[in-house]
């Protein structure tokens, strides 16, 4: 198994090399990025096109994404956004960032992901109390776990009705499902999902592409 990925190795190249189209700037940010010591960190390529096929279906335009690292999914929602689209990325790590922004400026995104570095919470309560309830489309949740149920609760008010959240990381490599695993980032996940699935405010639908990504409509 993948450090990433729950899919045997030759599958989750086969899927992620050969399959999933890619430009060439998202090829060397992933490489890049795989170098680093906390690369495996990033969002394998076929979960970026997928992100994108969400945001194109449906017709997102503001979008926001909690945990940023080095930029990769960012690139892949501003790309798939319509001109004046604009990505909310928030991030503590200016040193992550700091790649990130080399490639959106290559790629020509720059102007459409809004980079807040800090807290993603107070980013978040900041776009409440600004007005911004219910003025995005997407979020993206992909950061520290013990936070997820928090960014979830802020992000749902911050999408439309008919908005869409996705959370990645909601298997944690299987140690959901191992009761020997009782660190905080695994309690935070098997807690998150247990709510959604039962959260009559939301359809969701938990998929086991990556280290599994829940889905999350805001009704
Ligand atoms: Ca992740």
């Amino acid at each position: 198994m993948g450090a990433r990925s729950l899919l045997p190795d030759d599958i989750e190249r086969y899927v992620g090399e050969t399959i999933t189209k890619e430009t060439l700037l998202q090829k060397r940010l992933r490489a890049e990025t795989a170098k680093l010591p906390m690369g495996m960190m990033q969002i394998g390529p076929d979960q970026g096109a997928f992100l994108a096929l969400l945001v194109r279906l449906i017709g997102a335009k503001r979008t926001l994404e909690i945990g940023t690292f080095t930029g990769y999914s960012a690139l892949s929602v501003a790309q798939a956004l319509p001109e004046g689209g604009k990505v909310i990325a928030c991030d503590v790590s200016e040193e992550w960032t700091g790649i990130a922004r080399r490639y959106w400026r290559e790629a020509g995104l720059a102007d459409r992901i809004d980079l807040r570095l800090g807290p993603a919470a107070q980013t978040l309560k900041a776009l409440l109390e600004a007005g911004g309830a219910g003025s995005f489309d997407f979020a993206f949740i992909d950061a520290d776990k013990p936070g997820y149920d928090n960014y979830y609760e802020l992000c749902l008010q911050l999408i439309r009705p008919n908005g869409l959240i996705a959370i990645d990381n909601v298997l944690w490599s299987g140690a959901v499902v191992d009761a020997k695993k009782q660190d905080a980032d695994t309690a935070a996940l098997r807690a998150i999902n247990l709510k959604i699935r039962d959260d009559a405010r939301v359809d969701s639908a938990l998929l086991t592409v990556g280290d599994g990504l829940m889905l999350a409509r805001k009704r």
